[in-house]
């Protein structure tokens, strides 16, 4: 799977439906945070920090937090913030020792996935290799039509703002990217900020891993493995395209009758 510049639409099989497509976050959204990946990022950007950007030892914690509610992600606050680093170089360290074994095949979620009609998009501000090793390794890497990541948003490795979630800017660029109408899309996201930006962009929006309402968000899911129970409607476009094929066969079979 390539990291997409753009994408084409399929009108045909989407013709008149509610929603056309589904944007997935990746990290915690189809797995559980419980799995501790998420905390074993965490550690190696500080470690990364402490290491690499000599930033004291004591300011690691609150620093690392701070920039990450401030800016998005950590990283782009470091970039913010004037620290002049490698963008792969981070990547590489701060995932290169996650510990992936962790993530299993989830045949129950790539089943849901196959039978969704919609066009499936991953949209996640980690970078691609990162992406590829999750989605293997959760045996979905041929589930989605493309992956939205850091490189699609930061193409160029400079030492610039980073462009990422939950800057409704990045939202608008995925939106873009994608070529899709934002109001017949669905965004999932464990990210509660994630979830309020997707809604100021125009998204119908799904908050994943609690089972209670936050801002911004029309859906929660406990689990992604809820889905087919709290969204039934994204089902509900096959038989709306056979109740339309159907209404149109009547009226040719009533013009040749
Ligand atoms: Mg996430």
């Amino acid at each position: 799977m390539q990291i997409q510049s753009s994408f084409k639409m399929d009108t045909q099989r989407i013709a008149g439906v509610k929603y056309e497509c589904l944007l997935f976050d990746m990290d915690d959204t189809l797995y559980p945070l419980s799995l501790g990946i998420n905390l074993a990022c965490r550690k190696n950007i500080q470690e990364y920090m402490l290491e690499h950007l000599h930033i004291e030892e004591s300011k690691v914690p609150k620093m690392c937090l701070d920039l990450y509610l401030e800016h998005g992600t950590t990283m782009a606050g470091m970039k913010a913030l004037g620290y002049e680093f490698d963008n792969d170089d981070f990547h590489a360290y701060v995932h290169g020792r996650l510990p992936y074994e962790k993530l299993k095949p989830d045949f129950v979620l790539r089943n849901l996935l196959l039978s969704m009609p919609q066009r499936k998009i991953i949209f996640t501000n980690a970078d691609h290799t990162h992406a590829i090793e999750v989605l293997s390794r959760l045996g979905l890497e041929d589930c989605f039509e493309g992956i939205i990541c850091f490189e699609t948003l930061n193409p160029i490795n400079s030492y610039q703002r980073i462009l990422c979630k939950p800057s409704v800017e990045a939202f608008e660029a995925a939106i873009r990217i994608v070529n899709v109408d934002p109001k017949k899309t669905i965004f999932f996201d464990d990210s509660v900020r994630n979830v309020a930006s997707g809604k100021v962009a125009g998204l119908h929006t799904v908050i994943v891993g609690r089972s209670d309402l936050v801002p911004g968000a029309d859906h929660a899911l406990n689990s992604i493995h809820n889905i087919r129970e709290a969204l039934p409607e994204i089902w509900e476009v096959e038989e709306c395209n056979q109740q339309q094929m159907i209404r149109s066969l009547a009226v040719e079979a009533t013009v040749h009758a």
